[in-house]
């Protein structure tokens, strides 16, 4: 039904989104194959139809396979009829009540209005500036622990910093994975050309942007926005992947790039990807992206994320044994972000229960959130590697054979299997040729001994722990 339609792109594209546009669509009449949807304005339709409308009919077809086509149409009347308080047409009687729309519409204007001319105010630790959104007093280049992985971007970072607009270096480009510090790195750039003064420099999300850009449509400022936007010194737009598909704001976007370019000011855009890896932005836009200098924030090392986790823990007060920061930075591998959500979780905690932190108490209070992270390895692939590992046939994982050099390589399987893995004992033995489970905890505990007496066996181990893991 439309309503599980609407459910389902309100969870796609976010409460904003859903609220600014797709709320405002009233359903017409229904056919057997064709959906015809209003929007009071043309604008709004246009812009629907852009945005959503290969996704609408995408979703109709789920409903219903018959839909050939959803006809998107504007209709003034679609607004007031919504003040009349219709019962809904039986055909669909999940329709939400009509009148909530036409005061949604009304609030989201509001709010609109609200955010375009809001004056600038200070609020606790943020920077605000008109145009732009606050910057955050914490990310600073000093709080940014610089390791292999994102010495070239801070580098590049702060260069522009001390140096706006210098040949070489406008655009600057910072790209990588999430929670790596693209952000962390812009707000730094700002903070600290603002601390000099007398510079002007507006960040804003390219999501942001577009609606800053579609907002200032709707209220006929156009005009007002591009001069905004065009009169500052430093420019940031982060997350430009999020202008894929958006084809009406990367057009604004690219006159805005230029005019700044042009006229000397500098402009700093993060992204997921290289701008050649940005298929989905126009050509025309990747070419100048990729113009000036393009920094990399690559996947974080080990050291690094100690590094990290440190500095945090120091920061924090509270004393962390470094076996814990170990623990976190060996299984929060991939995000910045969420290895300082659980050290701060873990800090919280101890504070809270008046205890110090211990691996214990994290393992403990952390449980979900590892869980997430385990990489679910299978039995067969320790198998498999391990007896690739040890040169032995991988049948030999389940035969009776009691050889040392085939035993031995059974019995780290197991152990792997046990550490790695949420099976349990029998089951365990049920992979390795129908093992009982007093074996497979026989071979737990011996691979246990051993590492402990044979570090050369330890580190095999662990090495395969390792590859396993990643
Ligand atoms: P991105 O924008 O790349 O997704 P963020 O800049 O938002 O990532 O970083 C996520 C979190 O991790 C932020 O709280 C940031 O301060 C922190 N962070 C990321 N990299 C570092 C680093 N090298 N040193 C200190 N904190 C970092
Ligand atoms: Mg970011």
């Amino acid at each position: 039904s439309w309503l599980r339609i609407c459910e389902r792109l309100k969870s796609e594209v976010g409460d904003v989104e859903y609220r600014m546009w797709i709320q405002r669509i009233t359903l017409g009449p229904l056919d057997e194959d064709e959906i015809v949807l209003y929007l009071p304005e043309r604008f709004l339709r246009d812009w629907v139809r852009a945005q959503y409308g290969q996704r609408l009919q995408s979703l109709w077809r789920e409903e219903s396979p018959l839909v050939q086509h959803v006809e998107l149409r504007v209709d003034k009347k679609a607004q007031r009829a919504a003040s009349a308080d219709e019962t809904p047409a039986p055909s669909e009687p999940t329709m939400p009540a009509r009148s909530n729309i036409s005061i949604m519409a009304k609030e989201d204007a509001a709010a609109l209005e609200r955010e375009s001319s809001s004056p600038s105010h200070s609020t606790g630790g943020e920077v605000r500036n008109d145009l732009a959104v606050p910057l955050d007093r914490r990310f600073t280049f000093d709080n940014f622990v610089v390791g292999k992985p994102n010495e070239f971007a801070y580098a590049c970072a702060g260069r522009v910093a001390d140096h706006p607009a210098s040949p070489g270096f406008n655009p600057l480009f910072l790209y990588g994975g999430v929670g790596l510090g693209k952000t962390h790195l812009m707000h730094a750039i700002g903070l600290k050309l603002i601390s000099r003064g007398n510079i002007s420099v507006a960040y804003m999300s390219a999501e942001k942007f577009m609606y800053r850009f579609i907002a200032s449509m709707q209220s006929k400022s156009q005009m007002e926005f591009k001069e905004q936007l065009r009169s500052v010194d430093v420019l940031m737009i982060d997350d430009l992947q999020f202008l894929i598909g958006k084809n009406s704001t990367q057009e604004e976007f690219f006159h805005t790039f230029n005019a700044l370019v042009d006229a000397g000011r500098q402009i700093i855009v993060s992204a997921d990807k290289s701008p050649s890896d940005l298929s989905g932005l126009e050509d025309r836009l990747r070419t100048r992206l990729g113009c000036g200098m393009v920094a990399d924030i690559h996947a974080t090392t080990f050291e690094l994320r100690i590094s990290i986790l440190e500095a945090k823990a120091k920061a924090s007060g509270t004393p962390v044994p470094p076996k814990v920061l170990e623990y976190l930075a060996h299984k929060i591998t991939t995000n910045v972000r969420e290895l300082e959500g659980a050290l701060n979780r873990l800090i919280a905690h101890a504070d809270l229960v008046g205890r110090p932190v211990t691996l214990e108490s994290t393992q403990d209070v952390l449980k979900d959130m590892l869980k997430a992270h385990e990489r679910r390895v299978t039995i067969d692939e320790i198998q498999r590697k391990v007896a690739e590992h040890f040169n032995i046939r991988l049948t030999d994982m389940s035969s009776a054979r009691r050889a040392r050099a085939v035993a031995r390589p059974r019995q780290i399987a197991m152990f792997l299997a046990k550490q790695l893995t949420s099976r349990s004992l029998p089951e365990i033995g049920r992979k390795f040729g129908n093992r009982d489970h007093t074996t497979v905890m026989h071979a737990v505990n011996r691979v246990s001994e051993l590492m402990e007496q044979d570090p050369g066996l330890a580190e095999s181990v662990e090495l395969l722990r390792h590859m396993l893991e990643s």
